[in-house]
């Protein structure tokens, strides 16, 4: 589904990315994680098209996305949650729903779609008329993640979702991005929280200063000793 195979990436520096491999395949979780600076950020902004100075190839059903437009990515079916969630804090939770379909207009019933979020973060639905700015970290993330789930996509870059949040948030999170994977969506999700990233993940790869380091199935760098050191704290 997405194959990136050599991929460099750099702000206008020294390459943040080096010829970085990795692949998901469709109905796949797949977990990227690495310690901070490592380029899990950059790799997932690449592949929207948010940076600029990007060689190698990356596709999506086929489709080249270096060099295409970022604007024109969404509509090939790829969500992006970004760091940071970047709700529009002056807008209620329901019309932050609605701006994630905003580009998809006539390709699917809006309301049903708002129905979808809804059953996976039945907070939203109570809380459907709040400024989304006033929301707790963890709803802010639900609302990211719900506008994302609005464009319809079959594949879902989700970047440090658990960040910041308390362990009962993080539990809610992680039991939604399984939920979403079994509907069909595939993931590709950043993480540090290593844990919470191969509980839910059927492989990963280990990002260390913009190179793949290691990668594998959950099971297996679950079990690798250099990942419980890192990133695992055993
Ligand atoms: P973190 O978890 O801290 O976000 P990360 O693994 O996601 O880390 P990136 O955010 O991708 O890492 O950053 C990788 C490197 O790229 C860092 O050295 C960072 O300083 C640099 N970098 C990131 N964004 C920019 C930018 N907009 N301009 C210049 N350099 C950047």
């Amino acid at each position: 589904m997405l194959e990136i195979r050599n991929l460099c990436a750099a702000y206008g520096g020294p390459d943040v990315l080096s010829s970085v491999t990795l692949e998901v395949k469709a109905g796949e979780t797949v977990a990227v994680l690495g310690a901070n600076t490592a380029g899990k950020t950059t790799l997932l902004r690449t592949i929207s098209g948010l940076v600029a100075r990007a060689r190698g190839s990356v596709t999506f059903e086929g489709t080249e996305l270096i060099g295409r437009p970022a604007h024109t990515i969404p509509a090939l079916g790829l969500g992006h949650v970004p760091e940071g969630r970047h709700v529009f804090p002056r807008m209620t939770t329901l019309d932050n729903l609605k701006m994630g379909a905003f580009f998809h207009r006539g390709a699917g019933d809006i309301a049903q779609r708002i129905q979808r979020v809804f059953a996976l973060f039945p907070r939203l639905e109570e809380r459907q008329g709040q400024m989304a700015g006033s929301m707790s970290g963890g709803e802010q993330q639900m609302v990211s993640i719900g506008r994302a789930l609005m464009g319809n996509p079959k594949l879902l870059l989700l970047d440090e979702p658990s960040h910041g949040l308390a362990p009962i948030v993080v539990d809610e999170l992680h039991a939604a991005i399984g939920a979403i994977n079994r509907q069909g969506v595939a993931v590709l999700l950043v993480e540090q929280n290593a844990v919470l990233a191969l509980s839910v993940a059927h492989r990963g790869y280990v990002l260390e200063a913009g190179h793949v380091v290691l990668s594998g199935d959950a099971q297996a760098l679950s079990a690798d000793h250099g990942v419980r050191r890192a990133y695992l704290g055993v």
